[in-house]
């Protein structure tokens, strides 16, 4: 496996290669969500670059942009074994040089509420290192997780309204045993907040016991549902929404297969999850 911090060593390295290339975009600390990912990789292409960036453009002043945790070291050892054939983890300063203009790529028909509401900013980021990243290891194929619903959405849109030749592969998302589904914040939870946070699975459960079994069909109850969940188990709720699966748009009625989505705060950490009911 081939460790590469330049671009140009990046790009130098790419140009060799002909046969397609899949790119699995992280920010690092890896856990089974992203090695889920790369195994997705492997089945695509021989050619498996993982990505390893923390990237400061989607971060907001008073995010966690400082301490998200970078052990590039297991991060590496994970890559290895996983199969990746190339990590490209580049400094800050390759990517966003001094002088450097903010170009904005923006999809604003989704990226307007929840993430982008409560993370301003957020998603001009993570289109803007997607598209850098993109033009870098020029991928065949890119993987994202379901896990983060809304940016997959954004990624899937970008993709087909710039006619970018890459297809995206969405990847379930990957989950403890007791639900919570992995993410790299995780770590920050004492055991109390590791209990709590299993709130945003719950109301999830709930919601797909509502449709799928009870055939409720009217988003609001719902939400209202899955909001007391959330409250319940002490996170502070961000979000609880029933929403069509491309546009993210509201729904008046629930006559389709749908997306819900939730967030919560326990402390400083922000979690969310999703899941596809109904389908
Ligand atoms: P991150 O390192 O958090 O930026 O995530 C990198 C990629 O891994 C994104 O496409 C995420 O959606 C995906 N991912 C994160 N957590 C999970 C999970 N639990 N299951 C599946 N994919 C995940």
């Amino acid at each position: 496996m081939l460790h590469l911090t330049s671009i140009p060593d990046t790009r130098a390295h790419r140009q060799t290669i002909s046969a397609p290339v899949a790119l699995v975009p992280t920010m690092g600390a890896l856990h089974d969500g992203h090695l889920r990912l790369i195994e997705e990789g492997c089945r695509l292409a021989d050619e498996v670059w993982v990505s390893i960036f923390v990237n400061p453009t989607q971060f907001g002043p008073n995010e966690d942009f400082s301490r998200y945790p970078r052990p590039i070291e297991d991060d590496l050892a994970k890559c290895a074994s996983a199969g990746a054939t190339v990590v490209f983890n580049p400094t800050p300063e390759a990517m966003y040089p001094p002088g450097a203009l903010d170009t904005q790529v923006d999809v604003p028909a989704i990226s307007g509420a929840f993430e982008g509401e409560n993370r301003p900013g957020h998603f001009h980021g993570v289109c803007r290192v997607c598209l850098k990243l993109f033009n870098i290891c020029r991928p065949t194929f890119a993987c994202f997780g379901q896990k983060d619903y809304q940016q997959l959405r954004i990624i899937e849109a970008l993709v087909a309204d710039l006619n970018l030749p890459i297809a995206i592969q969405r990847v379930p998302t990957v989950r403890e045993p007791d639900g919570l589904a992995m993410s790299s914040r995780n770590r920050y939870l004492d055991d109390a907040q590791r209990r709590h946070a299993l709130g945003l699975s719950k109301a999830l459960d709930l919601a797909r016991h509502l449709i799928e079994t009870e055939g409720e069909p009217d988003p609001a109850a719902v939400e209202q549902a899955m909001r007391d969940t959330i409250a319940a188990h002490h996170l502070a709720p961000d979000y609880a929404a029933i929403r069509h699966p491309d546009t993210l748009a509201p729904l008046a009625m629930i006559d389709r297969p749908v997306v819900a989505l939730v967030a919560g705060r326990l402390g400083s950490v922000r979690l969310l999850d999703n899941a596809l009911i109904g389908g």
